[in-house]
């Protein structure tokens, strides 16, 4: 079994009580490599380290220059070595190795982008109100970053907290998730090659608790960058009710996919088979919520299920398979739960809704199509996690609008519509923090992504996030010839 140490100040360590724990293969249901499971005096000295980075040795005194430097290598590194991350990562999640490989590919693009970015970073000279004062502004780093990220796409989700963490002169902790560390291990591995010093990118991992609780509450943390789901975001706003750090949170969805009569068809299936079963549904923009207009209703209910049928479930190592398993035993458990609950409710399945017999191991569920009566059942309400599709009918595009908007999150949203029109307006009134018009899932370093209500708030991508790591120091400087007067007694 393969074994892997936590990445603290420049140097492998296992847990300082020696506890361990395992990670399984999503694929075959075994377990293939062993973990060290954080306490709280890891956290401790993960946050040390970090801590101590920030203020003195060479990346305290690196220009903005060289830090741009020191990320692109990294980026150079990951491009190199994306093969051999993307099987660790199906290995370790049970994502396609097709889509693990390019997505790790792409992740290098990120930090590319933020390394571009870290000798860009401006302040501004004021134009102040008052006479003989010289006034500017300057982004400083705003220090330690806990980084807590959940399995579904871990290298993913790490670079666009660390590209721009790093970039504006942060040091960091992650923690990888405790259901697929692997990856983030082997990126520590990079890491250490590329040569940044100590204590610049610590890797962790454990449970919630001690180790996220420990992390996020801890003094010496100034900045939490949080992806997972909404219930622990509540408790990481409890444990930062101590530190006051600045968080912004990645939390889940209920996206809807409007397909209105006037839209491509051809082109709205794929966006909803994209946003539904690519991943196995098991991603933050899942198109989960499907509205389709009166008139081609069943004709696109069709479509779908006939795509359905041709999805090839199986081996995510396996080039030829288009959906792999889902992470964990306990999604299958409460997906099928779901599902079940949503039919009493008066929902008709078109597809799936149970788990492939053909298969005898691992943790595989068919692509399920839902015919839903209304938006209260429960598989409109509440994000699946899991390739569940929903759909409902509308009649008008008033209707739709307020169906869409139905919701407490707001992550993404998609419309399908060939008239431009429709699409503006449409769109504007939309609460969500992406909106894709005839296209689904698209995603780029160069575009914010974050989203509004319990979708959470901040931005990761994009000059956004670069700003949303540092903070606003201003400098006063008195330029007159004269001392400053004494402030008792007035002119
Ligand atoms: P999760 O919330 O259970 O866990 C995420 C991370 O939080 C893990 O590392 C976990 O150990 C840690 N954690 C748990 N308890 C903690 C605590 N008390 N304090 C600090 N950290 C703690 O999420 P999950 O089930 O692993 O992932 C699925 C969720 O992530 C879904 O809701 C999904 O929508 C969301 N997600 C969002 C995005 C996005 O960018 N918006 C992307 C991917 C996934």
């Amino acid at each position: 079994m393969k074994s892997y140490q936590h990445y603290i100040n420049g140097a492998w360590s296992s847990a300082s009580d020696n506890a361990t724990f395992t990670t399984l293969n999503p694929a075959s249901e075994e377990d293939w490599a062993e973990v060290p499971a954080a306490s709280e005096e890891d956290v401790n000295r993960a946050v040390a380290a970090a801590r101590a980075a920030l203020y003195s040795g060479d990346w305290a005194r690196m220009t903005a220059t060289q830090r741009g430097n020191l990320l692109r290598k990294l980026a150079e590194r990951i491009r190199e070595r994306s093969d051999h991350l993307g099987d660790v990562e199906t290995m370790d999640s049970g994502k396609l190795l097709k889509e693990t490989r390019g997505q790790t590919g792409y992740v290098s693009d990120y930090y590319q982008y933020f390394a571009g970015l870290a000798d860009k970073i401006e302040g501004a000279t004021l134009p102040i109100d008052k006479p003989d004062m010289h006034v500017y502004t300057i982004r400083e780093p705003i220090g330690v970053v806990a980084a807590v990220v959940p399995w579904n796409a871990q290298m993913f989700l790490a670079a666009t907290k660390l590209g721009p963490a790093l970039a504006a002169g942060n040091t960091v902790v992650l923690k990888a998730s405790e259901d697929a560390p692997a990856p983030m291990f082997e990126f520590a591995e990079i890491v250490d090659e590329v040569g940044f010093p100590p204590g610049v990118i610590n890797v962790i991992t454990g449970y919630g608790e001690p180790c996220g609780r420990a992390l996020t509450s801890h003094p010496d943390v100034s900045r939490v960058a949080f992806t997972g789901g909404p219930e622990t975001a509540s408790r990481i706003i409890h444990n930062t009710a101590s530190n006051l750090a600045v968080t912004s949170l990645e939390l889940g969805g209920k996206s809807p996919i409007i397909v209105f009569e006037d839209a491509d068809l051809e082109g709205a299936v794929n966006g909803i088979i994209a946003g539904n079963f690519g991943a196995s549904g098991q991603s933050c923009v899942a198109g989960s919520r499907v509205f389709l207009q009166d008139s081609i209703y069943d004709e696109t209910m069709e479509r779908l299920v006939a795509r359905a049928r041709q999805i090839r479930i199986g081996d995510p190592m396996d080039e030829e398979t288009q959906m792999g398993p889902l992470a964990t035993l306990a999604q299958i458990e409460r997906i099928t739960a779901a599902v079940a609950r949503t039919r009493e409710q008066g929902a008709q399945l078109y597809h799936g809704g149970k788990r492939p017999e053909e298969l005898d191991r691992g943790y595989y569920y068919e692509p399920t199509i839902l015919g839903c009566p209304h938006q209260s059942v429960e598989t409109v309400r509440n994000e699946m996690f899991g390739p569940v599709l929903s759909a409902l009918r509308f009649r008008e595009e008033e209707e739709a609008i307020a169906m869409a908007n139905d919701t407490q999150f707001g992550l993404g949203a998609g419309l399908f519509t060939e008239n431009l029109a429709r699409a503006h307006r449409v769109s504007a009134r939309i609460h969500s923090g992406i909106l894709w018009i005839n296209t689904y899932r698209a995603i780029s370093p160069i575009a914010p992504f974050g989203g509004f209500g319990r979708s959470g708030y901040g931005r990761e991508a994009g000059l956004d996030a670069l700003l949303d790591y540092t903070r606003t120091k201003t400098v006063w400087i008195n330029t007159s010839d004269q001392p400053m007067a004494n402030p008792f007694v007035m002119r």
